[in-house]
């Protein structure tokens, strides 16, 4: 199929790369995650062989018809036939209430399509996405840098950054000019339960050497918490190993951790936990 350099279609072609961006994903069996422009289906595949469900929006009706070709048969596979910028993130992804987003983002519209992302954050808790090089670099920059300015504050405000590697321009067919890059950006939590955040604390420093999942089995009823499959998955939806201690975590996972608990509290009728 001939790409069409107006939808920005540099397609990833066979080699390394498509595995490692889905290995630095790492999906979990049943958990969504959102694809942008899935194209010929070089992240597609491996999505969705990990087991999570995969939502996939592309733009290009031919894709679309050639993606549903290759993956019939595949439950796990939503395709959805949009422009990414009219999605409505969070309705997409109901009733889950989380999400993470994979994209090697079309470059001509990827500026927009980052914002529109920010603004839905509240449903998505990391995105990993392939852009220019050059756009990475000011995503992830620190203050002092040349590379520092408008976008490095505009994405760190609302999440931590990452860069993880360089993708060679011999990795995509066509060839594009310049270097490209995946980066990890981490939603981070907004803690509205300031209450929960403090019992929460207290639960995960009660004995400091043991494990986060032993604090909070035995701190279970003070954090509301149902049963031990509730906290499993909460930790899994909060991207926390349950095996760490809870001396190893930052604030961010701490909030995460928190936000994860508030929205299990939510999804299971448990009111307010101030009130
Ligand atoms: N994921 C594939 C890969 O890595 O080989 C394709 C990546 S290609 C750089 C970008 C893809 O986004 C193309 O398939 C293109 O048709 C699609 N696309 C372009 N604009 C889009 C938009 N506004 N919404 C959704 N998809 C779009």
């Amino acid at each position: 199929m001939r790409a069409k350099r107006s939808l920005g279609q540099n397609f990833l072609a066979r080699s390394v790369y498509p595995k490692r961006i889905v290995e630095a994903v790492s999906p979990r069996t049943g958990e969504t995650i959102i694809e942008i422009g899935p194209g010929q289906g070089a992240l597609t595949g491996l999505l969705v062989e990990s087991g999570a469900q995969i939502i996939a929006i592309e733009l290009d009706r031919d894709l679309v018809g050639h993606l549903s070709e290759l993956f019939a048969g595949y439950t796990n596979l939503l395709l959805i036939e949009a422009d990414a910028l009219d999605v409505d993130f969070c309705q997409l992804i109901a009733p889950a209430t989380t999400s993470r987003v994979v994209a090697n983002l079309p470059y001509y519209v990827s500026t927009p399509i980052l914002q529109h992302l920010l603004r839905q954050r509240g449903c998505m808790g990391e995105m990993t996405l392939m852009l220019q090089r050059e756009v990475v670099d000011r995503m992830t920059a620190h203050p002092g840098g040349k590379e520092y300015g408008y976008l490095s504050a505009l994405v760190q405000f609302y999440c931590e950054t990452e860069k993880l590697f360089d993708v060679p321009p011999g990795a995509f067919r066509p060839t594009p000019k310049v270097y490209s890059s995946v980066a990890r950006l981490r939603v981070r939590p907004v803690v509205e339960d300031e209450k929960l955040f403090l019992e929460l604390i207290k639960v995960l420093f009660a004995q400091r050497r043991k494990t986060i999942l032993n604090n909070l089995r035995a701190g279970r009823n003070q954090l509301r918490l149902r049963d031990e499959s509730q906290i499993t998955h909460t930790l899994d939806e909060s991207l926390i190993d349950p095996q760490r201690r809870a001396e190893t975590l930052s604030i961010e996972e701490i909030a995460r951790l928190a936000k994860g608990i508030q929205r299990e509290h939510e999804a299971t009728g448990v009111g307010e936990y101030n009130k």
